[in-house]
């Protein structure tokens, strides 16, 4: 499903597709490169706060470091 989300700095409308109703991660605006941590509900933004260049890094290296773990317990399990 497609969501749109409203940039709250400029205002410009966005869109982005969700596998999920419940999505809780970054958002940037295509127009201003804005950041922002969204939380979606039910197909519905319940909040969006900026994000900082720091904070979408720290956001990756979690998604990275979970990722590994996945591998890893993936290659244990074959064994
Ligand atoms: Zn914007």
């Amino acid at each position: 499903m497609i969501l749109k989300i409203k940039c709250t700095e400029c205002g410009t409308e966005g869109s982005l597709s969700l596998a999920d109703p419940v999505y809780h991660g970054p958002y940037r605006c295509w127009k201003c490169r804005a950041l922002f941590t969204i939380k979606i509900e039910d197909n519905q933004l319940k909040t969006c706060e900026p994000l900082t260049e720091e904070g979408l890094k720290q956001h990756e290296a979690e998604l990275k470091k979970q990722q590994e773990i996945d591998a890893l317990r993936a290659k244990f399990k074959r064994q």
